[in-house]
């Protein structure tokens, strides 16, 4: 139990059950298909978590384009040719190692596994043991040793949990792309992917933009969008979707300079989680990969404290000549870019950053969920569940709520609404007490409540109720909407 202010206990928060019960009852997440009972890891965004969403998804675009000189967007097809998943190297090389039990079938990645065993002997207070567990798998998984890798998970006697037995296969690679066939007679279909990354609708439009857009570089192109990954383990809620959004920026550079941009880029996406996210500083690291992907020449993620620990938000990679080498490769066509100052064509280098949107919306619900109670002035005890998500990135910034539903309380809150709603989300609610309609903007995370009561017919001010201290002001309706705007703005 912590202490956030004078007087207010957060307590039990942030457990992983916790927000998931609470993203469901305040329509920000819901299980894929519920009333079938759901699809496994796939989850639709309801009428608040699609805003959130939105949100985050508009104030990454805007600080990657709007606010850059020398980058754009664009928005390329899931769908592509088949061809550009074997030029990525995906068609050979995307898949993860996996073992399954023979007593019952289940199938299980090997990191998650041993993980999972690691996380059990944290719990027996077997910290170094479990340390030395992980740092000897990393070890294997770079050297892809899976032969050393099963016998990891035996001489640790890591059991199936459905089975309870030891009975593994050897360690085998399995493909992480969906597929499926365009066309629409069987025989001449055509077996295409749902894209596994936004990055290569980037890479094969390089030349496209760079001549349409007149791009020099140094240059950058931004995508944000869906990708799809069978994952055989998905688990954690949104953390790892088979159905999720990325946003990418792959960064056009001339090759040599990758580890000066590198360097930047990484310090680039930090500054924008702590200040545009507020993502506070402690729930932040990098995490240097032990092991390089095929692509790679230095690698590093944005690590953030979850409810279940320190995970992978964002990856920034240093992709070198590979994809643009690989399309050129595959496609006979050139990529190339004629770089006048120095008199010389190449196929440029890239540093790519590469963030989920999902798991941006889960850090910041958990960042923001907090279970409070305090004791009242008359001695009472007094509790809230609130979602502390800054300002700029809530649903909705304002909820104007009538006082009572008669003597023309409304029609003053509707005339407020009227003038902010084309500039910012407002809600309007006039069912319940005042107290449990702040309650429930609290829950929902709306930052501004505003009561209009019967004062407000004779001198036009209304009490201004803040979510974060629960204190109110007094402030004349015309100066609302400059407050909230203020407020919102980055
Ligand atoms: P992980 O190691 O967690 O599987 P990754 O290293 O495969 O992730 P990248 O290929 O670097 O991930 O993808 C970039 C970003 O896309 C990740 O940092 C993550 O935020 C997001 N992402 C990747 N896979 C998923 C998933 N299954 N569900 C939700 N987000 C994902």
């Amino acid at each position: 139990m912590t202490s956030n202010k004078a007087g207010t206990m957060t307590y039990n928060a942030n457990t992983l059950q916790n927000l998931i019960a609470h993203a469901k009852e305040y329509g920000y997440i819901f299980q894929s298909s519920e009333i079938y009972d759901g699809l496994a890891a796939v989850y639709d965004y309801g009428q608040n978590g699609a805003q959130l969403k939105k949100n985050i998804r508009d104030a990454w675009w805007k600080t990657m384009t709007q606010l850059q000189e020398n980058i754009v967007g664009i928005d390329a097809a899931i769908f592509m040719h088949p061809t550009t998943w074997k030029a990525s190297g995906h068609v050979d090389n995307f898949s993860d190692p996996m073992i399954d039990n023979k007593d019952s079938q289940k199938r299980y990645r090997v990191d998650h596994l041993i993980e999972a065993h690691a996380e059990i002997l944290q719990q027996q207070s077997n910290k170094l043991q479990a340390e030395a567990l992980i740092q000897r798998m990393e070890k294997l998984l770079a050297t892809d040793d899976f032969a050393g890798i099963k016998q990891l998970i035996i001489d640790n006697n890591i059991k199936c949990s459905v089975s309870g037995t030891c009975n593994w296969t050897d360690v085998r690679q399995f493909n992480l792309m969906f597929s499926t066939e365009l066309g629409s007679v069987a025989e001449d279909a055509n077996l295409i992917y749902l894209r596994p990354e936004t990055a290569q609708g980037i890479f094969v439009n390089f030349l496209n933009v760079q001549k349409t857009g007149r791009m020099k570089i140094p240059f950058g192109i931004a995508q944000t969008g869906k990708a799809f990954r069978n994952e055989i383990v998905a688990r954690q809620f949104i953390f790892r979707m088979r159905e999720f959004e990325q946003m990418e920026m792959q960064y056009f550079i001339r090759p040599g300079s990758q580890k000066e941009w590198y360097a930047y880029w990484k310090e680039e996406r930090m500054k924008w989680h702590k200040e545009v996210m507020s993502f506070p500083a402690e729930r932040l690291q990098f995490h240097d990969h032990v092991k390089l992907a095929h692509y790679a020449d230095a690698a590093v993620d944005v690590e953030f404290n979850f409810p279940f620990g320190w995970k992978e938000l964002e990856g920034i990679h240093s992709r070198t000549d590979y994809d643009l080498g690989r399309h050129q490769e595959f496609s006979k066509k050139k990529q190339q870019y004629y770089d006048n100052e120095i008199n010389l064509s190449y196929v440029p280098y890239v540093i790519e950053t590469s963030v989920g949107l999902d798991r941006l919306v889960l850090a910041t619900l958990s960042n923001a969920y907090a279970e409070e109670k305090w004791t009242k002035e008359d001695g009472g005890e007094d509790s809230r569940v609130v979602l502390r998500i800054p300002a700029n990135l809530a649903p909705t910034k304002l909820a104007v709520l009538p006082l009572t539903k008669k003597d023309g309380l409304p029609e003053i809150a509707r005339d407020i609404i009227n003038g902010c709603k084309s500039s910012f989300p407002c809600f309007y609610e006039e069912k319940d007490s005042i107290g449990k309609r702040y309650r429930r903007m609290d829950a929902i995370g709306t930052p501004f409540a505003v009561t209009v009561d019967h004062q407000t017919k004779e001198d036009g001010t209304v009490t201004i109720r803040y979510r974060d201290t629960m204190t109110q002001d007094r402030i004349h309706m015309s100066e609302v909407k400059g407050k909230v705007l203020e407020a919102i703005a980055v």
